[in-house]
């Protein structure tokens, strides 16, 4: 069946280390249980609660009933954080520029 690693995870570092952040969902378990009854395929959503994880920018859901319920998500546009960055990058560098040139 399916592994308890999330999606794209599948080395040690993630049993090691654990997700970068785990938070609550309101999203409820999409992942779709499969089974037979009385030789009829069934399937149901789980519609369990979830909690969200993340990992190396990657995020997915993971069922709180059941933990091989993992439902990815879109990854994390970071493009935020790296404008973030950039612009405490050019305030440090106008620091330093301002105590090279400054008139002691
Ligand atoms: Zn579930």
């Amino acid at each position: 069946m399916t592994s308890n690693y999330p999606p794209g995870v599948s080395g040690n570092e993630y049993a090691i280390a654990g997700p970068d952040y785990e938070e609550g969902s309101d999203e409820l378990c999409p992942f779709v249980r499969r089974w037979e009854e009385d030789g009829e395929p069934v399937e149901l959503e789980c519609g369990e609660p979830t909690v969200e994880q993340g990992y190396a920018g990657d995020r997915w859901l993971v069922c709180t009933a059941e933990e091989s319920h993992t439902t990815d998500l879109p990854r994390q546009d970071d493009s935020d954080e790296d404008r973030m960055i950039d612009a405490a990058m050019e305030v440090a560098d106008a620091k330093r520029e301002r105590l090279e040139t400054a008139d002691w």
